[in-house]
Order: structure tokens, then C-alpha cells, then sequence
């Protein structure tokens, strides 16, 4: 494995891959998804979706190239993905962009988000995150030579929600970004407005940016409602709305993002994006704005097929982790449910998700992947995440196969 010694050593090893002998690991991601390979498990671990998004998106996609649109899209992205992307902020939330000056089309969520990151902050200040976190954000983090500093997402009457007297500490002078995630990977909490004003009231006070990473703003279940932080009081000026294409449509390989926010923000991010990738995936762009649009409602009624799909998805998942022996909390939104493995008599994650394949033949990923080294707080050391975004049969055959795992 690969041994890194510039700068970007400090990244790896604020993303946990440093191994004792200095040499940089996989991702556990890329490490679970190896061994239900080589071991013929199922794979629970990595959240991609198994069947194909809308046809009708894929053939605008088609229709895109065929049309000749195969050269470098403009810098911000092409105007009808960003008009599709400010008519998407209305129609769900009431929220007003302008689409020349206040969107900005990037490589996938990721790449906002990293561009955010850099753009914003520097060394000697804070970006806070919940934890657990999606992996990318401590690299990006250490990347901007930036500290990383984490607020807990605890368990509360089934749910998890936000440490709101821990977030109110952590908030301080040295923070520069608030980077938020609702509905949240890898738990599947989905922050409600008191939640969220909590975090916008500290926001305002200490003259904080959020970025808030919306990627799964569709895929809620049940009673749950996703709230942008961006339509709180006070709060559009100073948030950076971060969301991609992937999840929402079933497309994770497009890789059409965008973020949206003040101009004066969404400016700062574009100066960073730049020199990342410049541009990116010119006409998936058409595709997603034909998407968003939806000028004739096909892909409400695909989203909307999706979400109720997942949701009886999600729940038979969580009876079946329920039944082989683990504890589950029921995830409101996204394609993940957490599930304790201690009842099982599995202190620690790790160890079970490493044996996992030998024992049920099924592979999932320890959370601990999406914490801090040492900050795996009570909650998380014995936890594992699941998808639930497979196919029924596929599910259905995990299921069988964990119920092993209670004999
Ligand atoms: C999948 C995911 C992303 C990445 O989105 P892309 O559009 O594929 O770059 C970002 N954040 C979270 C929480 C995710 O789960």
C-alpha cells in the first residue's frame, strides 16, 4: 500500500487509513466491499443502489450526448440545470435562488462540499461536525489545515437526535463552518425544526456559515419532514445548500451535484472548484435538469414509487436485524439503518463486521469508519451500518442469512 509523506499525509491520518507501519489503508468501505467479494457475502456495506434510475432520465442522458453536448459545460454548469435547481429550491421549500448568481453545479456532493471546505476555512478554525460523519468530511477538514470538531448524535426515545446542550458548547469563536447533515448518513436521523434552530440560532450569534449536506433531502420515511436550514430566520444568508443527483434519482455514478447559497458564498466555492475538476459530467447536466424540472411530473411519480419502495425495504431489513439479535434504530430518512451488535455479545464493531461474512454471510460496515479515532463515544463502538437500498430478494436472503447468527 501506497505511503504518503507530503501534506496529504495529515489527511489520511485525520480519515483514520495510517496504518502502525506509516503505510495509507483502504477505506473500510473499499476494505467490506473486498471481502464480500472474495467471501461471496451479501453486501450490505456500501450504499449504492442495485436497480437503475428513471429510463426517462437516461435516455434525456442519451439524447444529450447524441445532441453533441460532449464538450466542457460552463464553469458554473449549464444554465438549465442551474434554473432546474433554483425551480427545485422553490417548489419544495419556498426558497429563492438566482440561478446565475446563486447556483453553482459541481462533481457530485462530494466536490461541493470539499470546495466549500477549502474555500472557507483555514488554519486555527473549527468546522463542526455531528458525529458520526460521512468519511469525506475529516479529509477535507485536515485538508484545509482546518480543526475538526465533533458534536454527538445520541439515541433518544428510538431515535437519534442531536446533543443539543453538547452542540451549544462546541459552538465558539473559532468556529468557521457548521457542516450539517439532515437527513443523516450513517443514522438515518432526519433533524426536526427545533433541532435546527437550535443550530441556526448558534450559527447567528457566533456569525457562523453552515453547509449543509442534503443529499438524501427525499428520502424520508414515515412522518418525518426534511426542513432545509436554509429557510430558518437568518439563516439564507450565511448557508451553502449542498445536494447531487445520485441519491434522489438512483444515478450515484453521474455525479452531478450543486450547491446553492448566497452569492457571495457560492462565489468563494467556485474559486476553489476551479482548479479541482474545472467542470464535470456535461450532459448528465441536461439529464438531472430535465429531472428536476419535470415539466410532466415523471419523476415526482418515480420519486415518489422510490420512496415507498424503500421505506417497506427499510422496514423489512430492521425486523430481520431485529431478529437475528441486534438492537436497531429505525432510521427516518436515507438508505442506512444502525444496529447495535452488543446484545449479541459484539463490544466492538470492527470485529464483528471482520467476521461477519463467516458467521451469517453478510457484510456490513462498523460505524466507528465514520468517527474519530477515540471519540467512538459509548454509543457507536459496537455499531454497524446496513443498506437497505438492495433489491427485496437480495434483502430477503440477508435476512435469512443473519437470523443465523442467533443460534
Ligand atoms: C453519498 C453521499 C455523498 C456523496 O454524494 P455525491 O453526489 O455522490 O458526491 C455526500 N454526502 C453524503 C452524506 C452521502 O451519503
Amino acid at each position: 500500500m501506497a505511503h504518503l509523506t507530503g501534506r496529504w499525509n495529515d489527511v489520511v491520518r485525520a480519515a483514520g487509513l495510517v496504518a502502525p507501519d506509516g503505510t495509507v489503508r483502504a477505506t473500510v468501505f473499499a476494505e467490506m466491499s473486498a471481502l464480500a467479494t472474495r467471501t461471496g457475502a451479501i453486501n450490505l456495506g456500501q450504499g449504492f443502489p442495485d436497480v437503475d434510475g428513471p429510463a426517462h432520465v437516461a435516455e434525456a442522458a442519451v439524447a444529450a450526448i447524441r445532441a453533441g453536448r460532449n464538450q466542457y459545460p460552463p464553469g458554473p454548469g449549464v444554465p438549465e440545470l442551474r434554473s432546474a435547481v433554483a425551480l427545485h429550491q422553490e417548489r419544495h421549500y419556498g426558497l429563492r435562488v438566482d440561478p446565475d448568481t446563486e447556483v453553482l453545479v459541481t462533481v457530485g456532493a462530494t466536490e461541493a462540499l470539499a470546495a466549500a471546505v477549502l474555500a472557507l476555512a483555514g488554519p486555527g478554525e473549527e468546522v463542526l461536525t455531528l458525529e458520526p460523519y460521512y468519511d469525506s468530511y475529516a479529509a477535507v477538514v485536515a485538508a484545509a489545515g482546518a480543526t475538526h470538531v465533533t458534536v454527538p448524535l445520541r439515541v433518544v426515545d428510538g431515535s437519534y437526535r442531536l446533543d443539543v446542550e453538547a452542540f451549544r458548547a462546541a459552538v465558539g469563536p473559532r468556529t468557521r463552518i457548521i457542516l450539517l447533515n439532515s437527513p443523516h448518513n450513517p443514522t438515518g436521523a432526519v433533524l426536526d425544526r427545533a433541532e435546527l434552530e437550535v443550530v441556526a440560532a448558534a450559527a447567528r450569534e457566533h456569525d457562523v456559515v453552515v453547509v449543509t449536506d442534503e443529499v438524501y433531502e427525499h428520502l424520508v420515511y414515515d412522518e418525518a419532514q426534511h426542513v432545509p436550514i436554509a429557510g430558518l430566520p437568518g439563516m439564507a444568508e450565511r448557508t451553502l445548500t449542498v445536494s447531487s443527483a445520485g441519491k434522489t434519482l438512483s444515478f450515484t455514478g453521474w455525479k452531478v451535484g450543486w450547491v446553492a447559497g448566497p452569492a457571495a458564498l457560492v462565489d468563494a466555492v467556485r474559486a476553489v472548484k476551479q482548479y479541482l475538476t474545472y467542470v464535470g459530467s456535461g450532459p448528465f447536466q441536461y439529464a438531472v435538469a430535465d429531472a428536476l424540472t419535470d415539466d410532466d411530473g415523471r419523476t415526482r411519480a418515480w420519486l415518489a414509487d422510490l420512496v415507498g419502495s424503500l421505506e417497506k425495504r427499510r422496514d423489512l431489513l430492521c425486523e430481520g436485524l431485529e431478529t437475528a439479535g441486534f438492537d436497531v434504530v429505525v432510521p427516518q430518512g436515507t438508505y442506512f439503518v444502525v444496529a447495535d451488535g452488543r446484545p449479541l455479545g459484539f463490544d466492538d464493531g470492527a470485529e464483528l463486521c471482520a467476521r461477519l461474512p463467516d458467521l451469517a454471510g453478510v457484510v456490513g460496515v462498523p460505524v466507528s469508519a465514520f468517527c474519530r479515532d477515540g471519540a467512538t463515544g459509548e454509543g457507536f463502538r459496537s455499531a454497524v451500518r446496513f443498506t437497505f437500498v438492495k433489491q427485496e430478494d437480495v434483502l430477503r436472503e440477508g435476512v435469512r442469512r443473519l437470523a443465523a447468527l442467533r443460534r
